[in-house]
């Protein structure tokens, strides 16, 4: 068990028997608890042996809040559903009809992984409507015994929202503040759709004006430098969105310009790790795919052809 605060903690899924890619937070109180972001269907068994850790049985589980309904974070939420119907979901209101018919999921999904679509991820399993709370941003909901400042916060995904729990000071920011392994390189995740350089940057000015003494991330676990890490977040994706835009401008197809920026951004995260870490972070986000997301972003603003 891996405490947080009085009442929070996270547990490691264990990402297809990787350590450090994929955290899911628990929130314990009078109020039950809730999970969030439980992660996909292929490491649903890691989560039971976290909750059975923490004494949690699926009883005590009344709620799931999504940051996102990217399959890393919300794979598993149909599946658990379908088993404990009594557990209410959050997700932002752009997210919420894609819970409910998961198929634009899976075929998105597929389009990357083909064939090991089940390997990767398992079931995505559909939602009912009846379960679901939609949030907007703004609000603030009760869940896990303690109040929850909910913020939209787009950038990564259009449907991102982050949760603030006040008393403890932690943040929980899904993808939005970037994935940083053992304190390495704080990487954006720029996959497609719907990546948003400007709106990620009023995200992150969003969750500064909460003033967290600890960021949770999804990718990966608790960060209390959290000025500085914001700040290399930053830096970073304006970096990695020149280094697409210039390779747009070259000659080359989007296949060999997403080898070249995956080429180049290796060398970049060698500068600040090393080789197996580099690796780590392979997993947590393809570098290729991070190429496809910024080049569908300057395109939509007309920049790159
Ligand atoms: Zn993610």
């Amino acid at each position: 068990m891996n405490t947080l605060s009085h009442g929070l903690s996270w547990v490691d899924l264990r990402f297809h028997g990787r350590s450090q890619i994929i955290a899911t937070a628990l929130a314990q109180g009078h109020g039950g608890v809730a999970i969030i972001d439980p992660g996909p269907a292929s490491c649903l068994e890691t989560l039971e042996l976290g909750l059975q850790a923490d004494g949690v049985r699926w009883p005590d589980v009344r709620h799931i809040l999504l940051t996102h309904i990217h399959l890393d974070h919300s794979g598993a939420t149909g599946t658990i559903v379908r088993a404990h119907p009594h557990i209410k979901v959050l997700v932002h209101e752009r997210g919420a009809r894609h819970m409910v018919d998961p198929s634009k999921l899976i075929d998105s999904a597929t389009r990357i992984y083909g064939d090991r679509m089940q390997f990767f991820w398992g079931e995505v399993a559909p939602v009912p409507a009846g379960n679901l709370t939609t949030l907007k941003g703004g609000e603030w909901v009760e869940a896990g015994g303690r109040t929850f400042d909910v913020a939209y916060t787009p950038g990564h995904a259009s449907h991102h929202v982050s949760f603030f729990d006040r008393s403890s000071g932690i943040a929980f920011v899904g993808d939005t503040a970037g994935v940083c392994i053992n304190h390495g390189f704080v990487l954006p995740p720029t996959p497609p759709p719907d990546i948003d350089v400007e709106a990620w940057r009023v995200s992150v000015d969003r969750i500064l004006s909460w003033s967290p003494a600890t960021l949770m991330l999804t990718h990966f676990g608790p960060i209390t430098s959290v000025r500085p890490h914001l700040a290399a977040l930053l830096d970073n994706l304006g970096t990695t969105s020149r280094m697409a835009l210039a390779l747009l401008n070259e000659a080359g197809t989007d296949e060999e310009r997403g080898a070249e920026f995956a080429t180049r951004l290796r060398s970049l995260l060698r500068t600040q790790m090393s080789e197996s870490e580099v690796m780590t972070y392979v997993v947590a986000a393809a570098y290729e795919h991070l190429f496809t997301g910024l080049a569908r972003y300057w395109r939509k603003k007309g920049l790159a052809a």
